[in-house]
């Protein structure tokens, strides 16, 4: 979209009546970070905390993140965080089908601005939905190429909150991606290493 922006986005987020989240919510969240940003880091939809305070992942799921980020050695500077939807689902319900069809279009904007090299997903709802995938724990950890981008798959910070053993699963995985960052950074030059085709 021609004269599109990240700013451009979020303020239509902000006012958006296109599906019946909209009625429900206190505050769109439309995400976070650079539009300079190497990986975009996509969830399922905003909690209690993040419509209260219209901002993605500030609730213990989002503190449990930016820990493991931190040890994982990734920036804050060099993510983008959003999620699938939007807006918070009532009750903190899976998005439904029409939810998530209506919302599509404002995080295919945001992918195309932030034009990531590497598309993080968190979660089954994001990995059904970008992907088609069923098994996130079954999947997770592997990179793989699905139209022409590149996607790193693991499982949703929230599912962690009173799991040790899951936490430790998303620590590995980070540091994987994190290994992944640098290796794409230090060398741009470098060809891709052959990945694992989606389909
Ligand atoms: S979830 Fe997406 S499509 Fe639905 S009202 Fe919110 S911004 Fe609009």
């Amino acid at each position: 979209m021609k004269n599109d922006s990240l700013e451009k986005v979020a303020a239509e987020i902000i006012g958006c009546p296109l599906c019946k989240l909209a009625r429900t919510r206190r505050n769109a969240v439309p995400g976070e970070g650079q539009v300079s940003a190497k990986i975009m880091f996509i969830g399922e939809a905003p909690g209690r905390n993040e419509d209260e305070k219209g901002r993605p992942f500030v609730g213990y799921a989002g503190k449990i993140l930016d820990e493991l980020l931190k040890k994982a050695g990734i920036q804050r500077s060099e993510v983008f965080i959003t999620n699938i939807v939007k807006c918070r689902p009532p009750d903190n319900r899976i998005p439904e089908d029409d939810e998530i069809s209506a919302c599509r279009p404002y995080l295919e904007r945001q992918i195309a601005l932030v034009g990531p090299k590497i598309i993080c997903i968190l979660g089954r709802t994001a990995y059904s939905s970008l992907l088609g995938g069923k098994s996130i724990t079954a999947s997770r950890g592997k990179i793989v190429k699905n139209g022409g981008r590149k996607y790193f798959l693991t499982i949703h910070p929230a599912a962690t909150i009173y799991n040790k053993a899951m936490r430790e699963v998303l620590e590995q995985d980070l540091s994987k991606l994190a290994n992944e960052i640098k290796r794409l950074n230090s060398d741009d030059n470098n060809k891709d290493k052959p990945l694992e085709d989606f389909f």
